[in-house]
């Protein structure tokens, strides 16, 4: 099969756009990963990289065309998610200057501030950051300690940093190019606290010297990352005038009134987090990026790479005819497949609900679900997978110059910023327990936890998501085992939704059952926790079977169609062999089916095989930025190439000897 047919269904609805920034990518030398440079000169390059996308329609696409800008959300992921593949800090400098800077002062500021700023944020004139992370609280930002006091005698809010504990940490452009922060802090008018909210902050003049009262800090070289400059920052009684101060969530008046159209704090809260839910959408989609170029690397690698000699043959062994190199890498492609579609839907339904900002609450909150819970499982997905790329490689995959250990160290952080991913799993779970009704918005994990308990049984199932799954459970479900063949999707869709309604049924039934036993909330929540997140995780894995599910369906193109049902068998067959245990244990699968799973991944892999460098080709990943390791394939190899050994007979008299 032709590549490109593949690469058209795969690239999506905003293929022109990923083919802009790759002809992009081809035609610049800035654009290029380089080896090697120091930190000012790795930060140096990285600003001038961000400048160049500054300049460029992938800076547009995110901004309202009020102010210059496009408006496609959808393209803009997509153009950061392509720019990725050039290097991660870059995608973090431009994710933190137009994502979050950008991106906060668009959600949550009013038209004033997007009149005056927005502009000069999308050309990078004014360089932000965004300011929420303490030394003290990163994942808990409800307390964090900065404080923001209203002083009505001079209309002014007053930033101040009571302690270490409280300095801001790890803030990206803080250290060496911010000019303005986004700080979060705890808002307090006539003396009351009104919770965080956020505010614009000069911290450095025109000439890139501290502002009066603003001390800033270099974090230092860091795990990966390092062509970002991450600071920490410290206020001493700063003042900033009364329109600082981001109030579409909530204002203050000259006297010092406080008014919100949010009564409620803790609701008032996640809405306003909730509505920068892009930022973790564009992590996920980096993180999935930096894995298909990983995958890319290892698996043209391992279609050049031989190693030992299978007795009587006159060449050595292809490493990727290995039935256990197939394993390692094909099960992972299969994955990164269905990430890819699962996140291609979330980017679609973002763009939909009016650049992810959605009229109906619990649309939003069905979106912010959608976007944490996948967050963490692709992110995790991105750890796992650069690091079996890297193994695949050998100790070639282990040479910076072949970028797998300059994907490890950058992606690695993926599972903490943005969200920490067991933080998020716990939202995902929030929101499932709740099924995502209105008094979602206005709990915490205590008051979750009370809502369960203060309902009868009955009414708690009622009114999770299990409920919704009920129906298309029994209406997926086969007669028995024997009837159901491994390779019906339907059944594949059976399985995992009866596990999500199952887990989550249960986890519902023992919080309430702790609590009648007197237990109190918290005490309760800890004790289901893992039982939580184990329910989000197999909500995430159903979400993104039905995505792939979907994406097969909707082909048009046969041949296409047919590869994308194998790769998407494999996906499911492999989730269902690694977590077998658990459907075993649960009576889902007999002993019988488990084996059969395995030796149907087995042959899955055999029959990929062939297609596997067609499979990474359709990423479309410029070879401009493959490195010498994989940009030379041997061509004696055609795509397809058969394997030559017998398998049957196997390993006999290849070992080392
Ligand atoms: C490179 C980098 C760049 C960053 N850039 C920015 C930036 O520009 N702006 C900004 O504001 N922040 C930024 N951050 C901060 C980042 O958002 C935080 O690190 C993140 O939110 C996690 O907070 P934490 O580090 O305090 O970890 P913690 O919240 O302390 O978490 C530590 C561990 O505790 C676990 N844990 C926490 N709570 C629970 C719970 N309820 N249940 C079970 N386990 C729990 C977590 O899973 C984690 O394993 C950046 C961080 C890094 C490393």
């Amino acid at each position: 099969m032709e590549v490109g047919r593949l690469r058209a269904f795969v690239d999506g609805r905003w293929a022109a756009i990923r083919e802009e920034v790759r002809a992009q990518i081809r035609a610049s030398e800035l654009l290029r990963p380089v080896d090697g440079l120091s930190i000012e000169d790795y930060r140096a390059r990285v600003l001038e990289q961000a400048r160049m996308v500054s300049q460029t329609k992938s800076a547009r696409l995110f901004f309202p065309r009020e102010y210059g800008g496009e408006g496609d959300m959808g393209g803009a992921l997509t153009a950061f998610e392509t720019i990725a593949l050039v290097d991660l800090s870059l995608l973090v400098k431009v994710g933190v200057q137009y994502g979050l800077f950008g991106g906060v002062i668009r959600r949550l500021g009013t038209e004033r501030h997007h009149q005056r700023y927005l502009r000069a944020a999308m050309t990078m004139e004014l360089p932000g950051c965004f300011a929420m992370t303490e030394t003290g609280h990163g994942s808990d930002v409800q307390s964090i300690r900065t404080t923001a006091t209203y002083d009505a005698s001079r209309e002014a809010f007053v930033i101040h940093t009571p302690d270490d504990d409280a300095r801001k940490d790890y803030i990206g452009n803080a250290a060496r190019d911010g000019r303005m922060a986004a700080v979060f802090a705890q808002l307090i008018t006539g003396g009351d606290g009104r919770g965080v909210h956020v505010f614009l902050v000069p911290i450095r003049d025109e000439r890139g010297r501290p502002c009066a009262g603003v001390r800033i800090e270099d974090c230092g070289l860091k795990g990966g990352l390092n062509g970002v400059d991450n600071g920490r920052l410290w206020f001493d009684q700063v003042r900033v005038p009364r329109d600082a101060l981001l109030d579409r969530f909530g204002t203050v008046a000259r006297d010092g009134a406080y008014s919100s159209p949010i009564a409620n704090e803790t609701r008032r809260f996640f809405t306003m987090l909730g509505t920068l839910v892009s930022g973790r959408v564009s992590v996920a989609g980096a993180g999935l990026s930096a894995t298909k170029l990983a995958m890319t690397i290892a698996i043209r690698y391992g279609l050049m790479r031989r190693q030992f000699r299978a007795a009587g043959a006159d060449q050595e062994v292809i490493i990727l005819d290995y039935l256990q190199h197939q394993r390692r890498l094909l099960p992972a492609l299969a994955t990164t497949y269905a990430m890819h579609f699962a996140q291609e839907g979330l980017v679609e339904s973002l763009h939909k609900a009016a650049d992810g900002d959605s009229a109906n609450e619990s649309e939003q909150r069905q979106l912010e679900t959608l976007a944490a819970g996948l967050k963490a499982v692709s992110t995790w997905h991105t750890t796992q997978t650069i690091q079996t790329c890297r193994e695949a490689c050998g100790g070639a995959g282990y040479l910076s110059l072949n970028r797998l250990t300059e994907l490890k160290a950058d992606t690695d952080v993926f599972t903490t910023f943005e969200g920490d991913n067991t933080v998020l799993l716990q939202l995902v779970a929030k929101g499932l327990l709740t099924n995502f009704r209105d008094e979602f918005g206005s709990m915490d994990t205590v008051g979750l936890v009370r809502y369960v308990a203060d309902q009868v049984v009955g009414a708690v199932l009622e009114r999770t998501a299990a409920r919704s799954l009920a129906q298309w459970i029994a209406d997926l479900m086969p007669g028995s085992e024997e009837e159901a063949n491994l390779l019906d999707r339907r059944y594949h869709l059976y399985l995992l939704a009866w596990r999500e309604k199952h887990v989550l049924e249960a986890a519902a039934r023992r919080l309430k059952k702790l609590m009648a036993n007197g237990g109190d909330a918290f005490t309760a929540f800890n004790a289901v926790q893992d039982h939580l997140l184990l329910a989000a995780r197999a909500h995430v894995d159903r979400v993104v079977l039905e995505y792939f599910a979907a994406a097969v369906d909707r082909c048009g193109d046969p041949e296409v169609k047919a590869l994308l049902s194998q790769v998407c068998d494999l996906y499911v067959l492999a989730l269902l062999e690694r977590d077998r245990a658990w459907f075993l244990e649960h009576g889902q699968l007999s002993a019988a089916r488990a084996k059969a799973i395995i030796t149907n991944v087995n042959r899955l892999c055999r029959e990929l095989r062939p297609h596997a460098r067609l499979l990474v080709d359709a990423f479309g990943i410029p070879e401009e930025l493959l490195r010498d390791l994989v940009k030379s394939p041997d061509p004696a190899l055609p795509l397809a190439r058969r394997v030559t050994t017998r398998w049957e007979d196997g390993p006999r008299s290849w070992g080392p000897s």
